[in-house]
């Protein structure tokens, strides 16, 4: 944390992580007037995660450099490095102007933002990565905000920032701006894989047929996930949104049917994709099933684990 009065200095700058997310279950309830969808998911933060690297700037300038690393900065992962605005268009950027102006803060920041989460896969990097500047800029900037109003301020940029401010399991309701957090859901380890092609999050939608009657699901995978049991949990992990996205992107359907026959237990696309994962029960069968996927070349395959509880909070370090 940034000193022991959890102020800065204004010569310091805050490292943050910002974890990518997966929704274990995806039900779409409705469609509602306001152009949402009332949805109902369970969704846990991964150990796949960006870096952002935050510091404070004179008043009004707002600077961002985008680096990307890991896995989408080598061999066929390289083209997943793709679609990450470097203009104020980016979501870090509105993050930390809408700030600003809420809170009449005339200092500007600048953002070393280093990607690891591929984009347009339904992993939430762009979410994950506002809220990671929400929180560090808050700080930066000594403003008195609870994380609960920083949550409602995220909301007016997208549905799934809110989320990220619980950085815990939690279920989300309504357009994903409800959320409960949850205790008690294991470390499983995991294994995502990426299309090279993205996916639309609108397209997808479209393509979807709410269905009212599938609501309580995610809350039966939570409390089947919280006692443990993931024999009980396997066939609750549903996505409303995988039929459509199979049919949109045929690459989908074909990295489901592969993660399927490489010894996955339950293939399923997060959000609304691209990116698909599997739970593991064990280290061994995530790395198993995570080289059979990188030898049959899919560009994207992560080997991680769902976090249980809090990301580590913003650390301070020196210009
Ligand atoms: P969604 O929240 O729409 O489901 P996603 O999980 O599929 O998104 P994101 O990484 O959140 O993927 O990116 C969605 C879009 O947001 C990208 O196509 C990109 O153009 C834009 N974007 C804006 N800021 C960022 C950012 N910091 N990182 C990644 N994408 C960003």
């Amino acid at each position: 944390m940034a000193g022991n009065n959890g102020q800065t200095d204004g010569t310091q700058g805050l490292l943050v992580r910002a974890p990518a997310k997966l929704n274990l279950s995806l039900a779409v309830l409705d469609r509602r007037p306001d152009g949402f969808h009332e949805i109902e998911s369970l969704m846990v933060p991964v150990s796949l995660h960006d870096r952002l690297r935050v510091q404070v700037q004179p008043a009004g300038q707002f600077s961002l450099a985008v680096r990307f690393k890991g896995r989408l900065a080598h061999g066929v992962g390289r083209q997943l490095a793709r679609d990450v605005p470097t203009d104020d268009s980016n979501l870090v950027i509105q993050a930390a102007r809408l700030l600003a102006a809420r809170a009449g803060v005339t200092a500007g920041l600048a953002i070393d933002l280093e990607k690891e989460i591929p984009s347009g896969a339904g992993l939430a990097g762009g979410s994950s990565d506002a809220a990671a500047t929400l929180m560090a800029a808050a700080q930066l900037w000594n403003l008195d905000w609870p994380m609960d109003r920083l949550a409602d301020l995220a909301a007016e940029l997208g549905s799934d920032i809110p989320w990220f401010f619980a950085q815990a399991p939690g279920l989300v309701a309504g357009r994903g701006e409800q959320v409960t957090p949850l205790a008690g859901i294991k470390p499983l380890p995991v294994v995502i894989a990426c299309p090279a092609e993205g996916l639309a999050t609108g397209a997808v939608y479209a393509g979807c047929q709410p269905d009212a009657s599938r609501r309580g699901e995610a809350a039966a995978l939570a409390t089947a996930l919280t006692e443990g049991s993931l024999r009980r949990a396997l066939p609750l992990m549903r996505n409303m949104l995988e039929p459509p996205a199979r049919r949109l992107l045929p690459a989908v359907d074909q990295l489901l049917e592969v993660m399927g026959r490489a010894g996955a237990v339950r293939p399923l696309l997060t959000g609304s994709g691209s990116a698909c994962f599997s739970l593991c029960r064990t280290l061994t069968e995530a790395q198993r099933l995570a080289a059979r996927l990188d030898a049959a070349g899919w560009p994207g395959v992560f080997q991680g684990r769902v976090l249980p509880g809090r990301v580590d909070a913003p650390q301070l370090v020196d210009n």
